[in-house]
């Protein structure tokens, strides 16, 4: 049995045949955590992981569509108590999410609060020029759970503030492309580093990556690490099995 890949952050939902990409799933036997945009989605794609174990859903509202899906808060906390998994949360700071900025910091706080009530939430996060922000939200609500800090973007001082607070990171080939991703993913301490692909939206060679289409994040990490491409899987899967027991 080859050793699974971790897909940490994949739009199952959003690709042309999701059916046919869970058979591929439960093929490979890969890990994947499949993210939601609006709580109005969770429940159908939920549905898309029925008897498959290895596929988690979570439950989001992505920072670009808060101010137009506000309203929807009122489904999200009422669906929390079905998952452990909360995302695609956080907030986007760059030129589009300016506008609604306020409303994403409104629409963060209230999700993260819902976390402390539940008792704690693992989180896949965006932070796009929203690094600081992010961070200072989640120091306002102590008791959230565990902050995986998806497609890290932010300075190296930003990164250093996330390890001090101990946030977990899920790297890609996408943030992996640029010499700046390459930078920060040196600098995160390889126990509390996953992979993902952020697909559909991610994309190598001009094709959208497949869920748990890894290996050229797993390939650039064991360079980091000076391990080879085998012991860096299982690695991965070991950081992301501590990750799930806390
Ligand atoms: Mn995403």
């Amino acid at each position: 049995m080859p050793i699974p890949l971790v897909d940490m952050h994949c739009h199952l939902d959003l690709y042309p045949d999701p059916q046919a990409q869970v058979r591929a799933i439960q093929c490979s036997g890969a890990y994947v955590l499949s993210v939601t945009t609006t709580p109005r989605a969770w429940e159908k794609t939920s549905a898309l992981a029925q008897g498959n174990a290895r596929i988690k859903t979570a439950l989001g509202l992505h920072p670009q569509l808060a101010s137009e899906r506000a309203g929807e808060l009122a489904i999200f906390d009422r669906l929390l108590t079905q998952t452990r998994y909360v995302g695609e949360v956080g907030l986007d700071g760059s030129t589009e999410g300016k506008e609604s900025w306020c409303e994403q910091i409104r629409v963060f706080d209230h999700v993260l609060d819902s976390c402390v009530r539940a008792g704690g939430k693992i989180l896949t996060l965006h932070s796009r020029s929203a690094a600081e922000a992010v961070l200072d939200a989640l120091e306002r609500h102590p008791g959230f759970g565990v902050a995986v800090l998806h497609w890290f973007s932010g300075t190296a001082k930003e990164l250093a503030r996330a390890i001090e607070m101990d946030c977990w990171f899920s790297v890609g080939s996408g943030m992996l492309k640029s010499k700046k991703g390459q930078e920060l993913a040196r600098l995160m301490p390889p126990d509390r580093v996953l992979t993902e692909t952020d697909g559909p939206f991610a994309q190598l060679g001009g094709k959208a990556l497949e869920p748990a289409q890894c290996q050229g994040a797993i390939e650039e990490l064991s360079k980091y690490w000076g391990v080879d491409v085998q012991a860096t899987r299982e690695k991965v899967v070991h950081s992301f099995r501590t990750l799930i027991s806390l």
